[in-house]
This record gives C-alpha cells, sequence and structure tokens, in this order.
C-alpha cells in the first residue's frame, strides 16, 4: 500500500489561550504541529494549512508537501486529496495537527485495518454515563451502549474518499462522516487516551506531563561487595560503628554495605564502579571513610538529572547482629544520600553456616538501587 498522510492544520482557533491558533503553540520546546508532523516520520505527508501560515509552515521541516486549507475542514481535506489526485497513493491518512501524542502503535493499527475495510479510524468507547443538560441541571440520561469517542489518524482507500469528498455537500464534522454519506464502511480500532487533541489550555498542561512521561527514565542497578575479617575490635556497615570481636580488613574503612550500595548507583548510570572511581592503589584513599563515595556516586547520578528512588541493601554475615542497627544504618545512608529513610532498606541474612561467610572469614553485602529522571 503506498500511503500518505494529510495533517489538517488549517484551522484558526484560538480557544487554547494565546494568540496563536493551537498547531502553532509551543509544547516542550517546540510546535505542537511540530510533534505532529515527527509522529508521522517515514511517511509521505501533506501539510494543511491557512494560506497566511505557509511560510511558517515550510519552516518545519524540508520533506513535506504544503497545501492551502480551504474556509471548512472538508474543504481543506478536499485541497489535499485533490493535490494527491494522478499520484501513486493508494491509501490516505487524515489526522488533526492538533493530536500531537499518537502513537505508532495506533498508526499501524489503523494501516493493517485498511487491508480488509475501504475505511478505519480509531476510537475509544465512551464509559462515562451521559446526561443531558438544561442551563446546569440534568434534564436526562442518555444510553452509552454502542457509543464511541472518535480520533485520528482516519484512514481511508484513496480513490474511495476522494470520489466521497467530491460528492459531499460540506459540513461533515470528519472524514469518517464524509465516507459513510457515500456508503463507504469504516472499521474501528483501537483508540489512545493519549492521542487527545489539544483544545483548552489545560489540555497543554497534561500534554506536557505526556511528554515527560514518555522521556521518564527509570534505572535500575546492582551492587556486591565482599571484605575479609581480621584482628580488631568493631566493623563499619552502612555508616555506622559497630561492636564486634573482629574488623574488616580493607584499603579504607571497609564499609562493605556502603560499598555495594555505592557500586549499585554507578551500575545503574552506566558509570563503573567504585574501584574505577577511586582506586585502591592510590594513597590518598588508604583508611577513607566510604561516605566520600557514597557521596560522589550520589552526586554522579545528581548532575545527570537522577534522584534516588529506593536502594535496598543485605548484608550477608552469621556475626555481628545486624537487627539492633539496621534502623541507624538507614538514618546514616539517608543522611549521606540526601533522601528519606523511607527509601532506603538495610537487612540481612546468615548464610545458614555455609561458605566464607559461614564460617566468619568475612562480610559481603549485595545491594540495588533504583534511580529516575523525569
Ligand atoms: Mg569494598
Amino acid at each position: 500500500m503506498k500511503i500518505a498522510v494529510i495533517i489538517v492544520a488549517a484551522g484558526r482557533g484560538t480557544r487554547a489561550g494565546g494568540n496563536l491558533p493551537k498547531q502553532w503553540q509551543m509544547l516542550a520546546g517546540k510546535t505542537v504541529l511540530a510533534h505532529t508532523i515527527d509522529a508521522f516520520a517515514g511517511y509521505r505527508r501533506l501539510l494543511v494549512v491557512h494560506p497566511d501560515d505557509r511560510a511558517r509552515a515550510a519552516a518545519l521541516v524540508d520533506d513535506i508537501q504544503i497545501v492551502d486549507g480551504g474556509g471548512t475542514r472538508d474543504q481543506s481535506v478536499r485541497n489535499a486529496l485533490e493535490a494527491l489526485d494522478g499520484s501513486d497513493v493508494n491509501a490516505v491518512l487524515i489526522h488533526d495537527g492538533a493530536r500531537p501524542f499518537v502513537s505508532s502503535d495506533l498508526i499501524d493499527r489503523v494501516v493493517a485495518a485498511l487491508n480488509d475495510s475501504a475505511g478505519a479510524a480509531p476510537a475509544i468507547s465512551v464509559t462515562d454515563a451521559l446526561w443531558t443538560g438544561v442551563q446546569g441541571q440534568v434534564s436526562g440520561t442518555q444510553d452509552r451502549t454502542g457509543l464511541y469517542r472518535a480520533q485520528t489518524p482516519q484512514g481511508f482507500h484513496f480513490p474511495a474518499i476522494l470520489h466521497a469528498h467530491r460528492g459531499h455537500p460540506g459540513g461533515a464534522a470528519d472524514d469518517v462522516e464524509v465516507a459513510r454519506a457515500a456508503g463507504l464502511q469504516v472499521a474501528i480500532v483501537a483508540g489512545d487516551e493519549h492521542n487527545m487533541k489539544l483544545t483548552f489550555p489545560a489540555d497543554f498542561a497534561r500534554g506536557e506531563a505526556i511528554l515527560k512521561g514518555r522521556s521518564m527514565d527509570i534505572r535500575l542497578g546492582n551492587g556486591y561487595d565482599v571484605h575479609a575479617f581480621t584482628e580488631g575490635d568493631h566493623v563499619w556497615l552502612c555508616g555506622v560503628k559497630v561492636p564486634h570481636g573482629r574488623a574488616l580488613l580493607g584499603h579504607s574503612d571497609a564499609d562493605v554495605g556502603m560499598h555495594a550500595l555505592t557500586d549499585a548507583i554507578y551500575g545503574a548510570l552506566a558509570d563503573g564502579d567504585i574501584g574505577q572511581h577511586f582506586p585502591p592503589s592510590d594513597p590518598q584513599w588508604k583508611g577513607a571513610q566510604s561516605h566520600i563515595f557514597l557521596r560522589h556516586a550520589v552526586q554522579r547520578a545528581t548532575e545527570r538529572g537522577f534522584v534516588i528512588s529506593n536502594c535496598d541493601v543485605t548484608l550477608v554475615c552469621e556475626r555481628p547482629k545486624i537487627g539492633p542497627h539496621s534502623s541507624a544504618m538507614r538514618q546514616a545512608l539517608a543522611q549521606i544520600m540526601g533522601i528519606e529513610a523511607g527509601r532506603i532498606s538495610v537487612k540481612a541474612t546468615t548464610s545458614e553456616r555455609l561458605g566464607f561467610t559461614g564460617r566468619e572469614e568475612g562480610i559481603a553485602a549485595l545491594a540495588t538501587a533504583t534511580l529516575v529522571k523525569l
């Protein structure tokens, strides 16, 4: 199927507020229309604009055919269809310029339905109760069975929709109405709540939220560390000094829990590991307090726009008992990381006396961290 996309943007409506028609207003750094056009990248595209907007339209993208709109929506679409007459196009998708959030999945559904039907369009069944109202009072209810909210792109076999528009008297709400008036079958495919038409000022705020949701970056990282026991009378675990009959051996303060957590954050950022940022061969880190490492990892996350959503540390040892200290450990980590203790978990397990932790030769730690960028 040779498909052309007709983007209809000739309206002058300013219900969305501001001096410019809604399709020319800015949304997250570019015009609404630029978002819409990008959604159909790869297709042959025609953009129907008000003659006054020709220059503005030409600045949007290079590979788009600009068509002058008419006095009504039908006339605007008709102009674009006539511009395609005699081309090798055999199907068209007709889309509202003010629906910038159309997804490629939705477009694919419409195109696929055109294999079996002369027309196809997305819609969402009405789920809210429907009322009639007069002067702010409910005057009746309306059965919603079989009712749909229509969206675009509305797809059609090209010769059929051209013929339908040529024969239509005008005044149709959309191209499905024109198609049906000419006796074409139009299949309904699943619409998408995000594929809304920007109409009112509040729609722009919702639109920004949709775009933010699309760009949300969620990262998960894990870390693992082991330190051996040596002579001593305390260990540092997750920023807390815990009295114990042994100490942990290490170049720094050997805080195995904090090291695992630090590596989890580096891991989420795909930013190396603790040994890379603080080489053990470098004497300046000898005996260093591990909060230096953890703060560094948090700073790297912050610099890249991430917040630490939560983290979870598991210490593996027979002794010392961690339970009595876990609350203090969570508080200590929260302070170092600058996040709430409610987002930090410190728990412990034994290894049932098996392996090196079971023989009390050392302590192992595992950690997971979730980073989010909105
Ligand atoms: Mg370590």
